[in-house]
């Protein structure tokens, strides 16, 4: 990297030109890399419920005569069935985040409306941990984007929020208001005008130094165990960085073990963008 980088800097024409081939190549090589991997986790996490399903259903066929045995093998069908549904699922608005361009059909976003949203998709498993939801500071705000992925992005980091704290601790959601720094600052796409901070904080496990660094990755998780424990696919932190990243915004996490976490969301408001792209030879 730094090296070929440098050289290629001193180097006459000619071989300025085989280094940046060779680092075009090498970037060509771990995206192809990248690729392999990724089509190899999705393989061993299909096969994984798939095989499990087949051993389970073979286990009814030699229980026929034990109804306690066939209900309880039933049960575990129902799990592995759950957890194919949910991968597939999140692959499935993996590759929509990937494809789609967001800002196709973006408009303005209430924040009090993605947070109810979310706030409702965890409700259920918060409450049977005893978990206490709070939103704060998110009257009159709003996004610029599109709905369903901004409220995808959301909902999973609640989600995880609830999922990786243990019960009775709350999860607190904050929004606010903030200037985005001068030029080239936090967000990419418009680095005029607000943005909107909209942070997730629990009472959880937390994350090393470590792990922070690879969370985002596609199928990363510090404990595979637990997190297939909770219908965890390893790809909800991936959709939310890529639908951040694709509407000018970004995601970042703060965490202490054994403390909890924070994950905050960055996204252009809805007021800026308008404005920048109002058409100045129409009457406003
Ligand atoms: P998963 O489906 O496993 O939750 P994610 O991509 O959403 O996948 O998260 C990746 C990993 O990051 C999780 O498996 C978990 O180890 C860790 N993680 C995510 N959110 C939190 C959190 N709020 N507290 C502690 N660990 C978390």
């Amino acid at each position: 990297g730094e090296a070929l980088a440098v050289s290629a800097r001193v180097a006459p024409l000619g071989s300025r030109l085989v280094l940046l081939l060779v680092e075009d190549l090498t970037e060509a090589r771990r995206i192809e890399a990248v690729r392999r991997d990724f089509v190899a986790n999705v393989s061993h996490e299909l096969k994984t419920p798939v095989g499990a399903l087949s051993l389970l259903s073979e286990a009814v066929m030699d229980a026929a005569e034990d109804p306690e045995a066939v209900n309880r093998f039933a049960g575990r069908m129902q799990i592995e069935a759950t957890r194919l549904t949910n991968l597939v699922q999140e692959l499935i608005d993996l590759s929509r985040v990937q494809n789609d361009d967001p800002l196709e059909d973006a408009e303005p976003v209430r924040v009090d409306e993605l947070v109810a949203e979310a706030i409702d998709r965890c409700r259920h498993q918060a409450g049977t941990k005893q978990i206490t939801m709070a939103a704060g500071g998110t009257a009159d705000l709003h996004v610029w984007g599109n709905r369903g992925q901004l409220a995808a992005a959301l909902g999973n980091l609640v989600e995880n929020a609830v999922n990786y704290s243990p019960a009775r601790t709350r999860v607190g959601i904050a929004a606010r208001h903030i200037t985005a720094p001068g030029a080239g600052g936090t967000s990419q796409a418009f680095s005029s005008g607000g943005l909107i901070e909209i942070a997730v904080t629990d009472q959880g496990i937390g994350i090393s130094e470590k792990d922070r660094e690879r969370i985002f990755e596609r199928f990363y998780r510090v404990d595979p165990a637990r997190s297939r424990a909770t219908g965890g696919t390893g790809l909800g932190l991936a959709i939310v960085k890529h639908v951040a990243a694709s509407h000018g915004g970004e995601v970042t996490v703060w965490s202490a073990e054994g403390q909890g976490s924070t994950f905050t969301l960055r996204l252009p408001e809805a007021g800026a963008v308008r404005d920048r792209d109002r058409n100045p030879h129409h009457p406003v």
